[in-house]
């Protein structure tokens, strides 16, 4: 029976697996070993829907603690400088996979020329506002729009260690240099110091160093080299003056992969991931200095290699955050990653009460495994479909990425176009993490090629036309991101948890 977890790693997945443990199992033990020699990796600023929903109302670590202290902004999709149009939104809330009454095709068949606006979390996008305001709480913002967190690593990380000691995680300063092996897998982590730390379950989250799962179990890395070209990026950001707060993330084609902007509060947080085969660091920073003149002179470049360990729970070791694997950050995806391989853990570890069974660890590795390769296939699609440059490396991921299980997708689309029948061709169907919705926005955003066209009827195109203002003048009479700061910090403002 599980009754002591040790956790390696104090990052954020450290820490959100020591407060999901100690929140929904608080009768266990649970200690984290941290080095501030080595400290966190100190980037991962954009998250997805999942992050919010996971640590405001699944784990409710509420919601005034939580901004007041971690400053969140929210974002409310990203925006692809991406493929042929000027640019091409992809909101969390619902618009392509859905088909609005009275019109005879689903939407994305009306979304080949205009595909500004075409639901209202695009139209928020477009107007630069963040939540529609709430007629019952008087105009103030109406969260029940899905959106993600900007969220600085630092301040998060500083906000969940607080969490954690109030909730009795208790906290072990130093470097592991080793390990010993018993029956169930690991007995003891060693330290450098000489402390020997005994426990039942080990939880690796030690980030890219994967010591205990990679290092000491030896486990086999599955390379995704083939279908993500990049490997590395450059990041700086600069002190906000007079920009706006953005309520979306950017994700801008570069010459050798593309750029990342997030929008906190008081900072603007820059990056461009790039394939090292492709271009030097210099070149890579060159590029993203002229771009980006108010960053650093000498920004950070961060090495990665896109992969994932083949079993991410092996004897007693489950592995969370990076040290399980790493996709780049094109859908923000991480965080979200950690929060699901946290609550699966502990669903399956309830229902064992705390004496877990081989079937419960196969089809936990069968899911972690199941969410990185989907997050892989749908990250290559992005990089397949950009025609936005014509030079070799585009060229390259254009003709050579590997779409993994997404070829029977692709062929339906080009016959058929953006039929909600797509659905029954995406991998993993009903568990896939990005659903209908994420794949017709990247394929319809980049204008991906299909025979059926349909041509909207005149009566359609009247109505559709007004449907969209309809959204445009909502979204205008929305609130930015800095309105609802302002807001959320009024003394007048209550949080229902
Ligand atoms: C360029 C880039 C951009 C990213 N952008 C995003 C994004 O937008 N959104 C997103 O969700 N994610 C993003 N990520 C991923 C992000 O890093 C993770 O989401 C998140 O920070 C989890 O980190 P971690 O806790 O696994 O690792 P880390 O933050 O590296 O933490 C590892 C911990 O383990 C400890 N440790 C390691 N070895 C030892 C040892 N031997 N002894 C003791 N302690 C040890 C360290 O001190 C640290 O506390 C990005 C990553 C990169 C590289």
């Amino acid at each position: 029976m599980i009754q002591k977890v040790l956790i390696l790693g104090s990052g954020s997945a450290g820490l959100i697996a020591a407060i999901s443990l100690k929140k929904i199992l608080p009768k266990l033990e649970v200690r984290v070993v941290r080095s501030s020699d080595i400290g966190v990796i100190g980037v991962g600023e954009g998250t997805t829907v999942s992050l919010p929903t996971y640590l405001l109302d699944y784990l409710k670590l509420g919601h005034a603690r939580f901004y007041a202290q971690a400053e969140p902004t929210w974002k409310m999709g990203i925006r692809f400088h991406w493929g042929p149009r000027d640019y091409f939104d992809y909101p969390f809330a619902y618009q392509l996979s859905g088909q609005w009454r009275h019109y005879s095709c689903p939407n994305g068949y009306y979304s080949d020329e205009n595909f500004h606006g075409i639901g209202l979390g695009s139209a928020l996008m477009e107007a630069n506002k963040a939540f529609p305001q709430h007629e019952k709480s008087g105009g103030g913002p109406d969260f029940s729009v899905p959106f993600g967190f900007h969220i600085e690593n630092v301040k998060l990380v500083q906000t969940l260690e607080s969490i954690a000691q109030e909730l009795g995680v208790a906290f072990i300063e130093g470097k592991m240099s080793g390990a010993e092996r018993g029956p169930s897998g690991i007995s003891a982590l060693l330290l450098e110091d000489g402390q020997r730390l005994e426990a039942d379950f080990f939880l690796d989250c030690s980030g890219f160093r994967s010591e205990l799962l990679g290092r000491v179990l030896g486990e086999e890395f599955v390379d995704y080299r083939r279908s993500l070209f990049c490997d590395r990026a450059v990041v700086g950001g600069w002190e906000r003056t007079t920009e706006t707060i953005l309520p979306y993330t950017i994700a801008e084609t570069m010459e050798a992969g593309w750029a990342w902007q997030i929008e906190h509060e008081h900072h603007i947080n820059r990056g461009y991931v790039y394939s090292s085969q492709a271009i030097s660091d210099e070149a890579a920073t060159e590029e993203f200095l002229r771009k980006n003149p108010k960053a650093p002179k000498t920004p950070r470049v961060v090495k990665f290699r896109s992969g994932r360990y083949r079993r991410v729970w092996v004897d007693n070791v489950v592995a969370i955050g990076n040290s399980v694997g790493f996709v780049e950050p094109l859908e923000a995806t991480a965080l979200m990653t950690v929060a699901r391989q946290c609550k699966n853990l502990i669903m399956l570890w309830e229902d064992a009460a705390l004496r877990p069974t081989e079937t419960m660890r196969s089809l936990y590795n069968q899911l972690s495994g199941e969410t990185f390769d989907d997050t892989r296939d749908f990250l290559a699609l992005h990089y397949k479909l950009n025609t936005r440059l014509d030079n070799e490396f585009w060229r390259h991921c254009r003709e050579d990425t590997e779409m993994g299980d997404l070829a029977p997708l692709l062929d339906f689309y080009h016959e058929n176009g953006p039929s909600l029948m797509n659905i029954y061709c995406l991998p993993s169907q009903d568990r896939n993490i990005f659903g209908l919705e994420g794949y017709l926005a990247i394929l319809v955003g980049n204008r991906a090629p299909y025979k059926a066209k349909r041509a909207l009827t005149d009566t359609e195109r009247v109505t559709w036309d007004d449907m969209l203002k309809t959204f445009r003048t909502r979204a205008e009479q929305s609130l930015s991101v800095a309105e609802t700061l302002a807001i959320i910090r009024s003394p007048q403002w209550r949080w229902n948890s």
